[in-house]
């Protein structure tokens, strides 16, 4: 709590180099409640400006950025998994925007922006992996085929889910994607429920109300330091990482309010609400302290995740389409 306040006085000193600014901002936050609504505090009480928040997953914040492209209701996008957010850049409903800020960006956020014209950034990475609270401890992609796990294991819809459609693009590419096809089939047997958002399978392990779950595992700590009997694994075969990223929304009509919010959401200041909120991601400032219950990256074995390719809009439909077609259709 002294950290969260600290932490709070000290971002309220930040400015961005300008006075107290007038106005609103309308941001769709796509991180857990906690740090959604620790930021709109914050950010209100540094500058002045009104923040009007809405929550929503990545796929849902994306659809709802696509429904009001005509006539954008949104000014910037906040959080959530990098693919949905570079199929917004490809889609022309993000605008071009290079802080000042970006060489102090760790290698990989800079590259998010690269990738997509300047039109999004990273601003955390976190790895996916599995949450239980079992003995039988899962350690590999295999291990969750084992009957042991009929009904008790816990995912999101790729559609809504910015982590789920992090699961699909991994398995495609560790293991090509007749064979990802196959083995999300057989997974489908084992799966209770699929979630509308990423963050509640790992609850619902917390909880005990299923087993297993396939979750970014940076949600691990903050649900263990509630005291729920949850912890977390990587895969051995390999598993991938989101690149969270952040937009601005081409046509903003509070074009200005979102900038400051963009540059102040770059500061380590900002970054650290993230675990001031228990939530565990690798913070993309270089000087943004970094929690020990981050996860360490070094001891994770990782595939070489294509953002471009997986995060390009027809590629990111395809596979979302044909989850649903191929596998969510089938009995369980
Ligand atoms: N909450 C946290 C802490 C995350 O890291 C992410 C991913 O960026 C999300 C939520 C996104 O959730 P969803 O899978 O529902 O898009």
């Amino acid at each position: 709590m002294r950290f969260v306040k600290l932490a709070v006085a000290a971002a309220c000193l930040w400015t961005g180099g300008a006075s107290a600014q007038q106005g609103q901002l309308n941001v769709i936050c796509s991180v857990q409640a906690e740090w959604c609504n620790m930021i709109q505090t914050v950010f209100t009480r540094s500058t002045g400006i009104k923040v009007n928040m809405s929550l929503k997953g990545s796929g849902e914040a994306l659809a709802q950025l696509i429904a009001e492209k005509a006539n954008p209701k949104t000014d910037l996008w906040f959080g959530g998994t990098g693919d949905p957010h570079l199929q917004a850049a490809e889609l022309d409903i993000s605008l071009a925007y290079k802080s000042a800020s970006l060489p102090q960006l760790h290698a990989w956020a800079q590259q998010q922006a690269q990738q997509s014209g300047f039109k999004t950034v990273g601003i955390y990475s976190g790895p996916l992996g599995f949450g239980y609270n079992t003995e039988l401890i899962p350690k590999t992609w295999a291990d969750l085929l084992k009957p042991d796990y009929k009904g008790e294991i816990q995912v999101a819809n790729p559609a809504s889910s910015g982590t789920a459609y992090t699961m699909v693009a991994t398995l495609v590419q560790l293991m090509g994607e007749d064979k990802a096809f196959d083995y999300l089939k057989a997974l489908h047997k084992n799966i209770g429920q699929y979630t509308r958002s990423g963050t509640g399978p790992i609850k619902a392990v917390a909880r005990g109300e299923t087993t297993v779950s396939i979750s970014f595992v940076h949600d691990g700590p903050g649900e263990a330091m509630q005291g729920f009997p949850v912890a977390t694994v990587t895969p051995a075969e390999g598993t991938g990482a989101e690149i969270g990223s952040m937009s601005i929304v081409k046509g903003a009509r509070n074009l200005e309010q979102a900038k400051a919010f963009y540059e102040w959401a770059l500061t380590p200041q900002a970054q650290q609400f993230g675990a001031a909120s228990k939530q565990f991601q690798l913070p993309s400032n270089k000087a943004t302290p970094v929690d020990p219950r981050v996860p360490d990256f070094k001891k994770i074995r990782f595939i070489n995740y294509d953002y471009a390719k997986y995060g390009a809009a027809a590629e990111r439909k395809r596979l979302i389409a044909k989850w649903e077609k191929d596998v969510n259709s089938l009995p369980r």
